[in-house]
């Protein structure tokens, strides 16, 4: 079996993996990353490619209600596949058990503070490195079609006042003003400035070619099969091709990282939350904005080259079928709120799976009981928008420096048992 060395070694190359490597190249490291497939194709490719610090946790008061409500409609953004599999049931009822005031409040503040600084850090990053990626700080607008609805959604706009994510209300006039591709009769929204948008399939290939650029070694078709371990060290990363021998080993294998974590008696509370989008040329009468479409739960997302519905929530384990229901949904429920829900012709329909935590926050941090492994993952619905403070705070890491923030929160041993 053939054996080569590398000072840091990368385990998956999606949005994670692929800013960790960069970050960790330009802090002087030599890297190497790996994946089973073509870098930038799980989760991180065919995503909505907003980047959104206005996005509040999951776990809101009510949530349990609304989902239960939503489980009894065969198209609704969200469902659970009935099953008595005790990791999925598990992760439910600890997510059920935070949707209260205090931890929806007490990880809005933290979760929050964690999105403001990678938006930041994603923008000079970009610009940097000249990533061409159709970035624009495009903000975005969250879309209400009914009052009652618009209503309920006070409570977030007053939450974000709180952590201090920039938002405005509008009504139906200054909506439809400010997105013209919108039906009339729009109740109101909310505007948030701060937000941006990007388009991700581009973005992993400009990730990938800046990685390279900078001595980066990316391994594709390599599948990571299992570890050798002595004591408490990794001693190499084992794969169809051959062992790699690495100082310090990076999981970022996003919903992947339950299963090899196993292999290292790591447990890993992530759930594949499955989402799809459609991907069609541009409309004539297109979006500006990217838009969230708020009683639907469909997000739309316009670049100069193209156009995306995306979302749905489905917690059916690792499966790997195109649901056409949930795709017809997300044309259904865009139809409600545009003039010209769709494109002229499609060009992909895709599904990803998010690496679901059950406190919807990431795990970044040393793993407990490995002293040269550090865990990415678990970045839920938000990656893209996380990628950047999270390479930041795993390269501080490794290079021994300050952190950037206080990464308590986000240390793995909060799931150790
Ligand atoms: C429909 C949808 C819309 C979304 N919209 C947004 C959005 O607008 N904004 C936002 O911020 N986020 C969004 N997300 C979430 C975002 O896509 C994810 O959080 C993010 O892509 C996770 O990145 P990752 O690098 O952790 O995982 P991935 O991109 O899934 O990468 C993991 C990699 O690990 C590799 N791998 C797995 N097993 C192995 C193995 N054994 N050996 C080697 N390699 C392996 C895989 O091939 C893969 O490339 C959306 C997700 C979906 C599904």
């Amino acid at each position: 079996m053939r054996s080569t060395k590398s000072e840091i070694l990368i385990l998956g190359g999606g949005v994670i993996g692929l800013s960790c490597a960069l970050l960790l190249l330009r802090a002087g490291r030599g890297v190497t990353l790996l994946d089973k497939g073509v870098v930038g194709h799980g989760s991180s490719r065919g995503n909505c490619g907003t980047i959104t610090p206005s996005h509040l946790p999951l776990h809101a008061p009510g949530t349990v209600g609304k989902a239960l409500k939503w489980m009894l409609k065969r198209d609704a953004p969200f469902y659970v596949k009935p099953t008595l599999d005790p990791e999925l049931l598990g992760w439910m009822l600890n997510f059920a058990r935070r949707c209260n005031e205090d931890d929806f409040r007490r990880t809005a503040h933290v979760k929050t503070e964690l999105l403001l600084r990678s938006r930041e850090r994603l923008g000079a990053l970009i610009r940097d490195e000249l990533l061409d990626c159709e970035f624009v700080d495009s903000g975005t607008l969250y879309v209400w079609r009914t009052e009652q609805a618009l209503a309920r959604a006070h409570r977030d706009y007053a939450m974000l006042r709180e952590v201090g994510v920039p938002v405005e209300l509008l009504d139906g006039a200054a909506l439809r003003a400010k997105e013209p591709a919108l039906k009339d009769g729009m109740a109101g929204g909310h505007w948030h400035s701060g937000d941006a948008r990007l388009r991700p399939d581009r973005y992993m290939a400009e990730l990938a070619r800046a990685v390279r650029a900078a001595g980066g070694t990316i391994l594709e078709q390599t599948t990571m099969q299992g570890f050798h371990r002595n004591g408490d060290r990794l001693t190499g990363v084992i794969t169809a091709q051959g062992e790699i021998n690495a100082d310090e080993v990076v999981l970022a294998l996003g919903a992947w990282s339950p299963q090899l974590g196993k292999q290292l008696g790591l447990h890993l509370p992530i759930q594949p939350g499955k989402g799809y989008s459609i991907t069609y040329s541009r409309p004539q009468r297109g979006t500006r904005i990217p838009l969230v479409l708020q009683e639907r739960s469909v997000c739309v997302t316009a670049w100069d080259s193209g156009y995306r519905l995306g979302s749905t929530m489905e917690f059916s384990g690792y499966d790997t079928t195109l649901n056409q229901r949930r795709l017809d949904a997300l044309k259904r429920g865009a139809a409600e709120y545009l003039e010209e829900p769709e494109g002229p012709s499609v060009e992909e329909q895709w599904y990803g799976w998010r690496p679901m935590t059950y406190d919807d926050l990431p795990i970044i941090g040393r793993a407990p009981d490995v002293s040269n492994l550090t865990l990415a993952t678990g970045h839920g619905m938000l990656g893209v928008s996380l990628s950047a403070i999270t390479a930041q705070l795993v390269m501080e890491s490794l290079t021994g420096r300050t952190p950037s923030l206080d990464p308590a929160p986000y240390r793995p041993e909060r799931f150790m048992r």
